[in-house]
């Protein structure tokens, strides 16, 4: 691993908040471009077999998602009353879920069941379609929770992917507008999930511009750089990437709260996705572990020591 502590990223002079764009929506091939990533990133690679089994759930995830039916928006009341607690509209902990997820995993499930995959991973998918609709809404809730334990390892990311795309199919049919930015910025102004990544953009006016990527919505939203996601921090950051690597995936480290987010740069690497090219940096995870820093971001399919 190499360092280069307290270099700091070339100071950008950024333009005022208001002028910067401040929130991306998923687009309704999310998880195409998820999967074609994960196929990329595949052949060779260490963790390869997951990442192929990853690219077979983003095309479950995408099938899910393209037949998912139509849902009701939030109404002009709950608009209301988020803008007025500065909570975000489709909030994980305060928004009811729709029983529609579910139906939306069961075509996960019967995908993978009938994938070209190990037959231990078919047969969790299998064991996942009799579990009981309580279980399930349990389950769900321990991993918006971000519970570590939330659930078999095995079994998690069919659970995850499957509240994935609910709330991809929300978020994305409510335009821009509908959302405000909050503070604190760390958290998801869509759902208020954490962040897994940030990403650096690398064209137009948002050259240079970083964006945190949400962990469950995959929608992005802009965070001034060289600035603690977690904790807000502006001293004491560092940046760390793989020797050897090409530097396109770096960890900024915060000496404050002792944690660190992954930032992909686009400009070194313009195909990267966000999740699909986190977990095939877990390496670099691994080295900040051993480092004793914690990962402030969640991914949905990975937890230390758990997958
Ligand atoms: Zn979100
Ligand atoms: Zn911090």
């Amino acid at each position: 691993m190499s360092t280069e502590d307290r270099i700091l990223e070339p100071g950008r002079i950024e333009d005022p908040l208001g002028e910067i764009r401040f929130l991306s929506l998923p687009g309704r091939d999310l998880f195409t471009q998820r999967a074609d990533r994960f196929r990329f990133l595949a052949p060779g690679h260490a963790l390869g077999g997951y990442l192929d089994f990853l690219a077979l759930l983003a095309d479950a995830q995408q099938e899910a998602l393209d037949r998912f039916p139509p849902l009701p928006p939030p109404d002009a009341r709950e608009r209301a009353l988020c803008h007025e607690h500065g909570m975000p509209l489709l909030d994980t902990r305060s928004r009811p879920r729709n029983p529609a997820w579910r139906a939306g995993l069961s075509l996960i499930l019967r995908q993978i069941g009938e994938a070209d995959l190990p037959e231990a991973t078919r047969q969790t998918a299998v064991g996942l379609m009799s579990v009981d609709e309580s279980r399930l809404e349990e389950m769900a809730d321990v991993i918006l929770a971000g519970d570590p334990n939330a659930a078999p390892p095995h079994e998690l990311p069919l659970v995850a992917a499957a509240l994935q795309v609910y709330w991809v199919h929300m978020a994305s049919i409510l335009g821009e507008e509908a959302f405000a930015r909050l503070e604190p910025a760390g958290v998801c102004p869509v759902c208020g999930s954490g962040p897994a990544t940030g990403i650096v953009r690398a064209h137009g006016t948002e050259q240079g511009l970083r964006y945190l990527c949400c962990s469950l919505c995959a929608s992005q939203w802009h965070m001034v750089r060289v600035k603690c996601s977690n904790c807000e921090a502006t001293h004491g950051i560092s940046y760390y990437s793989l020797e050897g690597s090409n530097g396109a995936v770096k960890a900024e480290s915060c000496a404050a709260c002792n944690t660190y987010l992954k930032l992909l740069y686009l400009g070194k690497d313009g195909g990267m996705e966000a999740m699909a090219d986190d977990l095939a940096t877990l390496a670099l995870d691994m080295l900040m572990d051993e480092a004793g820093k914690a990962r402030s971001g969640p991914n949905l399919f990975y937890h230390p020591g758990g997958a």
